[in-house]
């Protein structure tokens, strides 16, 4: 790439009256003259100005300083970036989807509406609950619309001291959010090493707070990876007080075709779609977080809803005395919806059922390639992603964050690193369900020269990438001090 020729910045290539368009005459120029003046820009918009083949090759240029999963490998465990197959943009890209607007007639637009039906009883299938409402727009706004929903359960039966809410310290940060947005107050129980839940704690919490117990949350496999195998007990233990039990399925990969929230005793969740059910979720959106629940909840869940009546698919919001009503606009991302739903039609029943095994087979066929050179602090079998404490051999000063670096020289994205908390060195990898064992073991192989790397050569992996075009950056000075505008970038330089 020559950097100087299609430069860093695209004001840096604009050269006055240089365009890369043309338009027709507005006809309409005296419109501008309408408005009120304080609205109107008092000198021309600092636009650059370029030539389009310069626009094109700039933006070509800087996207290849970036790395995708379109680019080459990219384990990065907890918020699972897994397979995004083109048909899923294709298919939400046509218009009979993008051109809908959420107030036309539903008989204009039942091609739509079946589809938000039939997602709403393939998401109850798959989790082996009773009902779905699609109208969250995130995994927190999920757990926050689940929240409610246990709510408002227990007010309709006069419950109204049940506030408080059990959630694990090993729980995604949105979790206790949520929980105090929805108004109610977190009761922490502690995790045992491996993450799972520590059941003498919870009973001793049980023993204490018993009748003002709204729900417990669980994640499941916790953020370590771990199946919770005391879901029975635990279950058991919370119902028996009259509490609900909330699952938190954002990563319910490794749970497809093996097992269901609603069998285990759950009773409301939420999936989040952009993670689970293929929407790529970088950039912070836009995302799905559906929320199902248990028979009897039902009433509870937020309106609009789609529903199929008198053979048509209707978008129905009165007649719900106990809903929530509307936590958003309109019905939710629909786009999302659309991908996820052709995700899970592309794979069908039986493939469907494969996603859990492999992806589970492919994160312990690594961890148990590389534990050798790699410090495991938690032995035995680990779900969809498994966490490294550093490598093995402390002695030579490299760090996780070396390791991260260095990936990125072989052509991989790095895992998720220095998270969970409970290591110092923490490198949590995910490898997700749909990579082959060639790719799988072309990054053991690489993790494996870096850890020899490490012993023989320190400073190379300490001074990595060496080959991207960005090298290291000072993560912390980015944080403190963002530069975020050309504007800014000036001021700055002068
Ligand atoms: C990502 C994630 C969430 C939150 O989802 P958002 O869509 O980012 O709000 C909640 N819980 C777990 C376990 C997650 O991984």
């Amino acid at each position: 790439m020559n950097n100087k020729l299609y430069g860093n910045l695209i004001f840096e290539l604009s050269k006055a009256e240089r365009k890369g368009y043309s338009l027709p005459q507005n006809p309409y120029q005296h419109t501008t003259s309408e408005l009120p003046a304080a609205l109107c820009r008092q000198q021309e918009a600092q636009l650059p100005e370029c030539d389009e083949m310069t626009v094109v090759r700039h933006y070509t240029n800087l996207s290849h300083n970036n790395f995708g999963v379109n680019d080459g490998f990219y384990p990065l465990g907890s918020c699972t970036m897994k397979y995004n197959p083109i048909i899923n943009e294709e298919i939400a890209a046509m218009k009979m989807f993008t051109g809908l607007h959420p107030l036309q007639p539903a008989e204009t637009c039942q091609h739509a509406l079946e589809l938000y039906f039939r997602l709403q009883e393939s998401l109850a299938e798959l989790t082996g609950l009773s009902e779905f409402t699609l109208n969250p727009c995130a995994g927190a706004h999920g757990e926050l619309t689940g929240l409610m929903v246990v709510r408002a359960y227990h007010e309709s039966r006069g419950d109204h001291q049940r506030t408080k809410v059990i959630i694990p310290d090993s729980a995604h940060g949105t979790n206790p959010a949520s929980a105090a947005v929805c108004g109610l107050e977190i009761v922490e129980v502690k995790s045992l090493a491996d993450g799972t839940v520590d059941f003498d704690d919870l009973k001793r919490l049980v023993d204490l707070e018993g009748p003002n117990i709204a729900a417990m949350m669980m994640t499941n496999p916790n953020t370590l990876g771990i199946f919770e195998h005391a879901i029975p007990e635990i279950t058991k233990l919370i119902h028996d007080v009259g509490g609900l039990m909330y699952y938190d399925g954002a990563n319910l990969n490794p749970m497809l075709g093996a097992c269901r929230p609603g069998d285990m005793g759950f009773d409301v969740m939420h999936i989040n779609l952009h993670k689970t059910f293929s929407t790529p979720h970088g950039g912070g959106g836009p995302g799905s977080g559906p929320v199902g629940v248990r028979a009897g909840l039902e009433p509870f869940l937020p309106t609009p809803r789609v529903v199929f009546r008198d053979d048509m698919f209707r978008v129905e919001t009165g007649d719900y005395e106990q809903s929530l009503g509307s936590i958003g606009a309109f019905f939710g991302n629909f786009g999302v919806m659309v991908k996820a739903y052709v995700y899970i039609l592309s794979l069908g029943r039986e493939q469907m059922k494969m996603v859990g095994p492999l992806a589970t087979l492919n994160a312990n066929y690594i961890k148990e390639s590389l534990k050798d050179v790699y410090e495991l602090p938690i032995e035995g079998l680990c779900k969809h992603e498994f966490v490294f404490d550093g490598l093995k051999d402390k002695s030579t000063g490299v760090t996780t964050m070396d390791v991260a670096k260095r990936l990125l020289d072989y052509g991989y994205h790095a895992p998720t690193i220095y998270f969970p908390l409970l290591f110092h060195e923490s490198l949590m990898i995910e490898p997700t369900e749909n990579e082959s064992k060639d790719t799988i073991d072309g990054f053991i192989q690489v993790m494996r020269q870096i850890a020899e790397e490490a012993k023989n050569d320190p400073e190379l992996v300490k001074t990595a990438p060496h080959t991207t075009p960005i090298g290291r950056v000072d993560d912390v000075l980015a944080a403190k001090h963002p530069v975020v505008t050309y504007k800014q970038m000036i001021n700055d330089a002068n």
